[in-house]
């Protein structure tokens, strides 16, 4: 989903599956394969339908795989969205 801090934190929480192939990885994203910096949390029920917590997809990447645009409502309340919740409810 994902916010890195948050991203290592449940990683180490679940070690069975926290692997070299994890950290090599990370910064691709699921779907295209190109480097992706993105930061950004979508709510867990709607990125869970779709990927685990330890893969990266580029927003456009994703709303093209989901099939719709996102809304504010899709992202979580964590602060790192506070920029993309404001330039999606502004009108
Ligand atoms: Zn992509």
């Amino acid at each position: 989903m994902y916010w890195e801090l948050e991203k290592m934190k449940w990683a180490r929480s679940h070690p069975e599956i926290y692997t070299q192939a994890f950290e090599e990885s990370k910064r691709y994203c699921k779907l295209c394969n190109e480097p992706a910096y993105e930061d950004y949390m979508l709510k867990d029920e709607l990125w869970l339908a779709h990927f685990n917590n330890l893969e990266l997809v580029h927003l456009q990447c994703f709303e093209k795989n989901l099939g719709r645009p996102l809304e504010a409502d899709d992202f979580s309340p964590a602060p790192i969205n506070n920029n993309i919740r404001w330039a999606l409810t502004r009108n």
